[in-house]
């Protein structure tokens, strides 16, 4: 068994308004079944979500929070705009967005932009990427699967790793259960997060700094799936969540 992975090169600073697919197309030919795996920091540029820091004035909340932690309150306000729930204020914002996504900073970010600038997430990412495989399989011809990333850290472990928030026709979880391991015992709770993983193989080659390799197209990895998927599947239904809870009860 075997996958390629494969950075789509040329492709230049992205701004605002700019056609992604178009650019991706240009760059390499695309086939049926390839898995399109884009960060989201230029999904986030294609879509203007670009906000000067001195442009931002903030709220009560950010104030109050900036004296508290020692931060700028204009960045505070800038994650606030995008966040559902608060779960750890300090010494990083761990906030839920308002995509459902759980991540330090709601993805607001000032890597890979100009000095004084913020790249906000795609507001909706599944949608980001729903629209991205559209036009890439009109441009192409072919039928593919779209991953929108970011980097994001994790709880319990050092280091951060490419991680799915929008997906377009893959299914985000493998389900083990019912399955046999080697000696025929039935698997009873594994499911494999496999959108992620791909988001992780991809980000291998996208890297964190100046690579200017925001695109990788994952080939030999048949996971394309016909039907409507979401994210929201990857994320534990509330009820289920027991680190949220524990984090909302030191917050109280
Ligand atoms: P994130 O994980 O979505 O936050 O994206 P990163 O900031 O980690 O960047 C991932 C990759 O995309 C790196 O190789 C960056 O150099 C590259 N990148 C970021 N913005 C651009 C851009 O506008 N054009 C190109 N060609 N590469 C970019
Ligand atoms: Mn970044
Ligand atoms: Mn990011
Ligand atoms: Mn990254």
């Amino acid at each position: 068994m075997k996958f390629e992975a494969i950075a789509v090169e040329n492709i230049p600073l992205i701004h605002t308004g700019d056609d992604l697919p178009s650019i991706i197309c240009k760059n390499l030919e695309l086939q049926d079944r390839d898995i399109v795996i884009i960060a989201s920091t230029i999904v986030a540029k294609a879509e203007g979500e670009i906000f000067r820091l001195e442009d931002i004035t903030p709220g009560k909340t950010a104030l109050e929070m900036a004296a508290r932690n020692g931060k700028d309150a204009r960045f505070i306000q800038a994650v606030l705009s995008r966040s559902m729930e608060v779960l750890v204020e300090k010494p990083f914002m761990l906030v839920t967005t308002l995509a459902g996504h759980t991540c330090v900073n709601a993805g607001v970010d000032e890597s890979n932009i100009e000095d004084g600038f913020l790249l906000y997430p795609p507001e909706n990412p599944d949608a980001s990427a729903s629209r991205l495989g559209n036009n890439l399989e009109k441009l192409s011809k072919k039928k593919l699967s779209v991953i929108v990333t970011d980097t994001n850290g994790r709880a319990f472990k050092i280091g951060q790793t490419g991680a799915a928030i929008g997906i377009y026709k893959i299914k985000p979880v493998k389900r083990w259960i019912g399955e046999k391991d080697l000696f025929g015992k039935v698997l009873e709770v594994t499911e494999e997060a496999v959108a992620d993983e791909l988001a992780g193989a991809a980000n291998l080659l996208m890297g964190e700094g100046a690579g200017g390799t925001p695109v990788v197209v994952i080939r030999g990895f048949d996971y394309y799936c016909e039907e409507e998927t979401y994210i929201k599947e990857m994320y534990r239904p509330e009820e289920l969540d027991i680190i949220k809870k524990g984090l909302r009860c030191l917050q109280n």
